[in-house]
């Protein structure tokens, strides 16, 4: 700590400044610590492990619990903080505290929020960083969203009404901080994002930017929207008017897809089919579809990976423009490897320049970026070979602005690339006041080894020596047995235990002249720096346009490398109402089992059999099957070829998806409720180009019910939503009914029986089932003997107790009475002796008088208590 005790004055300013950012964390400057006092330092001891110290204010007072960083680890503790959610407010020492008077000069340099940084170490390298404003005010949303760290802005209205479907629109961004508009529906709004998107951090969105204060590109694309989406976007420009001023200029503002059509995905859809991150919490690092198919080098890459896989497209001319890029690349064999390397060596650009922008320059930064923009260009050349429209196109916007390539070529040393350089350093040529001003360092210190020389000749002392230190400066040092040679115009300054130090009028003269010259580099240099960054700058915009290219282009690589090895099909995509694949296999699963996946075809065709009802035992493969179609669809529609042996899709616009109940323990709620809202939601929005994947609905009330409601639910969107659709349940009765929709089939996953073993055989064949083997399974699972027993015994009975049903179609169709909705509902229960003796009974033989008296004996019985007689 620079200054002395007491602490009082100190803590004034920290609660002085803590009182000016409420809703902060202020971590506050004191030499080379960020500190924390009081309740904050409780806090931050807690949040980020750090020992809790104290120290009394003055004599008197009581001691305040202190805690705090180091300065140069920063970064790390701010990663952690940023996502527990806080928002830090940098106090930074304004002032040098060798020459403040009393108390140094302490402000808020910075506001630090997740949705904000763009410090290296705090951002998720293989994903944006999207900062995003909603305005749920009815009855359709706004939204806007910002990636400060590649420049990309988006504004827009929801997908459609309530703030369900603003929420689903902007899953897609994945946003680390939401700024909430006030208003209607705010409540339900705030709910429903903090579910979804559980670590962003959520606020109330400031009052809205004037236009006349933004940037021109940005006040041009705000000032033409729509009322609406410009309040929402004039507020998103405000919060970061406030927290990154500097970053603003350099947005664009963006269409959030290609051709303009996105293929709608909610939050659900995209924890349900696994896309980005696995439904079982337990198995944080479980296979995703990201994770199976990111073949992407560079960290654009996989951030635009990302990207297309959480915003498929929805506009079939922008989906063929992919296809068509990754099968020009995948044709290049052995140099889309060449290629790929290439990209590997690039490095994040988009990054560096947000780091440009904000500021936050790390050392050797400028040499990569120099590296990397030439990079850049070679592969601009190296692609326009490439025989597709997408990769001209990106291969345009790969070429580096010349004019800096060659200022920073002028500026950055060669070696200026590695990791150490802690000062901002030049090539000799660059700046010629910064080369004058270091020459005249060098020409004044070596004069200073040229006066150790005379002053050794002049004195006789041999050992007579120059040294330098922090408090005195420069001075002369003589060993005690000479000092009697001391010549009178030394003057003395310090005794140290082997001798004296002096200085001579000439020593602080030269002493002098380096100090100036550095001075005179040092403050160059800092210009020349700052000029510098200032000339980056205005590049900025080209350099995260050379960097989304980068991206496009490794994405693309990326999926033409799985092309290559992986046996994929390039997808017809058309406006149709089919979709037609043969020998589907799961992305993952397939990669997973090796060469034991089980391919099968897919069919569904809106104008004509939509509906598929999958019945089955479990286990047998009906949900696989199931997220293969979603899987694949969302695959081809992301530009990437897929696992099958000829896929045909007719554009889908919207995918939803529910799965069952199971499935979703993970998310803390399984109950019916939750279904039936989600169900609700589908059958609200989903239409004849959309795409609906239901697994087990119903599953979570009582059979009848349960079943009535599957049962209602299929035939709306057979005869309503008009939709393609798989359905997998459990309620074998469905498929009866299902016989009766023009629109709807049903399949099953076959299963072989030997003997007393089943096997499961993965494979779709048309019809339906009715056999469960649940005890099969159960068996599987070790239930111990005597239950499975048992309940074969009790399965017999039922077996034979049951009724076939009218003959229908094929005609060899079992009754459905064996199923899990007879199991519990048929009590078997041993006849009653009542019921014995009515069988007993020959109604032909009795009297009218016999009959009544038999009849008021056994009321009579009834009546009675127990005791009196057995029979009831
Ligand atoms: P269900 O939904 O019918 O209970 P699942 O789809 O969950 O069954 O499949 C159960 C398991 O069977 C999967 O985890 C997988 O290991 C295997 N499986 C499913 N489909 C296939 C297939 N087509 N090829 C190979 N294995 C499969
Ligand atoms: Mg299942």
């Amino acid at each position: 700590m620079s200054e002395a005790a007491p602490l009082s004055p100190l803590l004034e300013q920290y609660e002085g400044v803590r009182s000016r950012y409420p809703g902060h964390l202020v971590l506050f400057r004191v030499g080379d610590f960020f500190e924390t006092f009081g309740d904050d330092a409780k806090l931050l001891s807690k949040e980020l492990d750090l020992t809790l110290t104290a120290r009394a204010p003055d004599a008197k007072g009581a001691r305040v619990p202190m805690a705090g960083v180091p300065h140069h680890a920063l970064e790390t503790y701010l990663d952690r903080l940023l996502r527990k959610g806080y928002r830090v407010a940098l106090c930074d020492q304004v002032e040098d505290a060798r020459f403040a008077k009393g108390l140094v000069r302490r402000e808020v340099t910075r506001v630090i929020t997740p949705g904000t940084v763009v410090e290296e170490r705090v951002l998720p390298g293989a994903d944006h960083n999207f900062l995003v404003a909603v305005d749920a005010r009815l009855p359709r949303g706004s939204y806007a969203a910002v990636d400060l760290t590649t420049g990309e802005w988006f504004q827009d209205r929801a997908d459609g009404e309530g703030p369900e479907s603003l929420v689903a629109t902007v899953a897609g961004l994945a946003p680390r901080e939401i700024l909430v508009v006030d208003g209607a529906g705010t409540e339900r709004l705030r709910t429903l994002l903090s579910t979804e998107h559980p670590r962003a951090r959520l606020d109330e969105a400031p009052e809205p930017a004037e236009v006349d204060a933004l940037p021109p590109v940005l006040a041009g694309s705000i000032g033409s929207a729509d009322p609406p989406i410009a309040e929402v976007a004039r507020r998103l420009a405000a919060y970061v008017l406030e927290t990154q001023p500097r970053l603003l200029p350099h947005v664009r503002p963006l269409p959030r897809a290609p051709g303009g059509r996105r293929m709608r995905l909610d939050g659900k859809t995209l924890r349900h089919l696994e896309i980005l991150a696995p439904m079982n919490p337990d198995d944080p690092d479980g296979a995703t579809l990201r994770s199976t198919w990111d073949l992407a080098v560079t960290a654009p890459g996989r951030r635009t990976l990302t990207y297309w896989l959480r915003n498929p497209l929805a506009d079939v001319g922008a989906i063929r423009a992919r296809h068509d890029a990754v099968g020009a690349l995948a044709e290049r064999g052995a140099s889309l490897l060449a290629l790929r390397r290439d990209l590997a060596a690039v490095a994040d650009l988009g990054r560096i320049a947000g780091r440009v922008a904000g500021r936050r320059l790390r050392p050797g930064e400028l040499g990569a970026l120099r590296d990397g923009l030439r990079g850049a260009g070679r592969l601009a050349e190296e692609l326009a070979a490439v025989g597709a429209p997408l990769i001209e196109r990106l291969s345009a916007d790969l070429r580096p602005p010349a004019t800096l390539l060659e200022r920073l070529d002028a500026a950055v040393p060669v070696d200026g690339s590695g990791p150490v350089p802690a000062e901002p350093r030049f090539r000799a040529g660059f700046a010629p006041e910064i080369d004058a001003a270091r020459q005249r360092e060098r020409a004044a210190l070596g004069e200073l080894a040229e006066l150790e020389r005379e002053e050794q000749a002049a004195t006789g002392i041999r050992t007579l020596k120059i040294g330098y230190n922090q408090v005195f400066g420069y001075y002369l040092e003589v060993s005690r047995p000479n000092l009697g040679r001391v010549p009178a115009h030394y003057r003395r300054k310090q005794t140290i235990a082997g001798g004296e130090r002096f200085v001579t009028e000439r020593l602080l003269d030269l002493e002098g002249r380096v100090r100036v010259a550095r001075d005179e580099a040092e403050r160059a240099e800092s210009l020349a720096w700052e000029g510098l960054l200032t000339e980056i700058d205005a590049e900025v915009p080209s350099i995260h346009r050379v960097s989304r290219a980068l991206g496009e282009v490794d994405a693309l690589a990326g999926f033409a490398a799985a092309a290559q090895e992986r046996g994929l099909v390039r997808p017809e995509i058309d406006e149709g109402s089919r979709i037609q694949v043969r020998d589907a296999r799961h992305p993952t699963l397939d990669r997973l089992l090796g060469g034991g996946f089980v391919p099968n075809d897919i069919d569904l065709d809106a104008d004509g059999e939509r509906l598929l009802v999958l019945t089955g035992p479990n286990m047998s493969g009906k949900s696989t099957y199931m997220r293969t179609v979603g899987l694949l669809v969302v695959l081809a529609q992301s530009g990437s070829f897929v696992p099958a042996r000829f896929a045909r899709i007719g554009v889908v616009d919207a995918l939803h998806t529910r799965m069952g109940f199971t499935d979703a323990i993970g998310r803390g709620k399984s109950s019916f409720l939750v279904e039936m809202t989600e169900v609700a939601e589908i059958l609200r929005d989903a239409g004849p180009s959309s795409l609906v994947l239901l697994d087990e609905v119903g599953r979570g009330t009582s059979t009848f019910d349960g079943l009535a409601l599957a049962w209602a639910t299929l035939r709306f969107l057979h005869d309503r939503s008009r939709c393609r659709a798989v359905l997998a349940t459990h309620y074998h009765q469905l498929t009866d009914l299902v016989e009766g929709l023009e629109g709807a089939r049903n399949a099953h996953l076959a299963v072989r029986e030997r003997g007393e073993e089943i096997v499961f055989l993965h494979r779709l064949v048309p019809g339906s089932t009715d056999r469960s083997y649940g005890l099969h399974v159960a068996r599987i699972a070790g239930l111990p003997p005597e239950v499975t027993e048992e309940a074969g015994r009790l399965l017999e009975r039922l077996e034979a107790d049951s009724v076939p049903l009218p003959a229908k179609g094929s005609g060899t169709r079992r009754a459905t009475r064996f199923t899990q909705a007879v199991l519990l509902s048929a009590e078997p229960a041993p006849e009653s002796p009542l019921e014995q003796e009515l069988r007993a009974l020959d109604p032909d033989r009795l009297s009218p008088l016999e009959a009544l008296q038999w009849l008021a004996e056994r009321r009579r019985r009834l009546d009675a208590p127990p005791s009196e007689g057995s029979a009831r």
